[in-house]
């Protein structure tokens, strides 16, 4: 086992040190050899050395570099150093982290993570919380509680008889939600067509002034961070209308809750921490491997009546009990890699990777408006929007930043309007990083200009 385990972290480091000199795409024709991979299974057992030699010479190259500097992709980061040596170590761990007894340190690491989180992410004090694979299930996690409690208040217990003849809840979303909101709802019942759509401003911001009358049980799903703008929801305006109507709420913050790390910008959620629960990522914006989401309760006892394997379960223990408040059981130990960033980086660095990430989409921002480019939207946090001109030309300059494999965006549509989408989520990203992108970017937009598209590259 040694032998290979040096291997494997020799070919590791050399997959990394080597991003910087390939296209942050799959390498040309990587995706082709992938069939070597493939064939019958072998009836045979293989030498594990050729199995990770195979595995690297024909995987590695197929791969999106998304822990490069160069990586704007779906608001995800890449893996902060100690967070993925902290992985490594975890993998040879192989903890259960169902239980305190299947693996205490997993347990500990995940109380002491959750108290720095609620800490830096300002959540209110005594907030619990649950590891999860990501924002989707976290979404999914923290509204299977709220359906709990609304209806719980009821007087219906959802947990034992379901929803066949429960009372109705009014479930309230905003225009620009997430469409992962709409999975969870889903996956719950509660329907992903039979919401109350809130009408959003030019930003995505759900507008307080049209927020609807509410009576029964009611779950309003608020936004903090929209996935093509970055703008948060007026929290400070819309979480006292959903109180007064008795509506749990819930805020979907996958990655802009962690502008509250921000000194700068923590203003920009205020009066987030009136909510009921609030799901987010840390495969995202803290920089940890995937997949690692975070769904999180003012109040513990509604997402364990919910997540409990069993009412038997039910009764407080002296501590946590990891596994009655997720939707798993047996699940790997995600805590060790939250633990390890926010210990490496401390509060300061976590404000710091926030606020450069932010000034890296300004600079991004001024850089695409000054070449005459339009930029759709209020660059608040690390969201840049920008047409190169009509939805054609658009999604040929993304095509075409993509071909040339400089760095990587994709394309997305803004109320009605194509665009290219910038989101700086990585804290391997560099001053550098950023000119040379935006270099690439223009080279390619003035190529379509004049109308000779010619990608260089690899
Ligand atoms: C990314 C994202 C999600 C989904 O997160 P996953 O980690 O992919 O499950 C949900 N909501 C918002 C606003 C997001 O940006």
């Amino acid at each position: 086992m040694d032998d290979l385990l040096r291997a494997a972290a020799e070919r590791s480091i050399r997959y990394l040190a080597g991003r910087d000199a390939r296209p942050v795409g799959p390498m040309p024709g990587a995706v082709e050899r992938m069939a070597a991979l493939g064939g019958s299974l072998p009836e045979e057992p293989s030498d594990p050395a050729a199995v990770l030699a195979l595995l690297d010479e024909v995987g590695s190259p197929a791969t999106v570099v998304g822990t490069g500097g160069r990586y704007f992709g779906f608001v995800t980061g890449g893996s902060l150093p100690a967070a993925l040596a902290a992985n490594w170590l975890a993998a040879a761990w192989d903890q259960n982290a169902f239980s305190r007894t299947t693996s205490p340190v997993a347990a500990v690491l995940e109380d002491i993570a959750l108290a720095w989180l609620v800490d830096v992410l300002r959540l209110p004090a005594g907030t619990v919380g649950a590891f999860v694979t990501g924002a989707t299930m976290a979404n999914f996690t923290a509204l299977a509680a709220a359906r709990h409690a609304v209806l719980a208040r009821a007087g219906w217990d959802v947990e034992a008889h379901g929803l066949f003849g429960a009372p109705p809840i009014s479930v309230v979303v905003g225009a620009e939600a997430h469409p992962t909101v709409f999975k969870a709802l889903g996956l719950l019942g509660l329907g992903r067509d039979r919401v109350v759509r809130v009408p959003a401003d030019d930003q995505g911001r759900m507008r307080a002034d049209a927020f609807p009358r509410l009576e029964g049980p009611a779950i309003v799903c608020l936004q903090a961070g929209n996935v093509n703008t970055g703008a948060m929801d007026p929290f400070a305006a819309l979480c006292p209308l959903a109180r007064e109507a008795g509506a749990w709420i819930h805020v979907d913050g996958a990655f802009g809750l962690w502008a509250a790390a921000a000194p700068g910008r923590a203003h920009l959620l205020a009066g987030v921490e009136l909510a009921d629960s609030w799901a987010t990522d840390a495969h995202k914006w803290l920089n940890v491997p995937y997949d690692s989401g975070l769904a999180f309760l003012r109040v513990g006892e509604a997402l364990r009546a919910a997540m409990a394997v069993s009412a038997a379960y039910l009764p407080e223990m002296a501590s946590r009990e990891p596994g009655q408040y997720t939707p798993d059981s047996s699940r790997r130990a995600r805590g060790v890699e939250v633990w390890a960033a926010l210990r490496s980086l401390g509060r300061a660095g976590v404000a710091d990777m926030v606020e450069r990430t932010c000034r890296h989409a300004e600079r991004f921002a001024a850089g695409l408006r000054a070449a005459g480019y339009e930029v759709l939207n209020e660059v608040v946090i690390n969201q840049v929007l920008v047409a190169f001109g009509d939805a054609e030309t658009t999604r040929a300059v993304v095509a075409g930043v993509q071909k040339d494999g400089t760095c990587w965006c994709g394309p997305t549509v803004w109320q009605g309007r194509t665009a290219m989408r910038i989101s700086v989520s990585s804290w391997a990203t560099t001053e550098a990083d950023v000119e040379r992108s935006l270099a690439a970017m223009l080279r390619i937009a003035g190529e379509r200009k004049v109308g000779k598209l010619t990608i260089g590259g690899w």
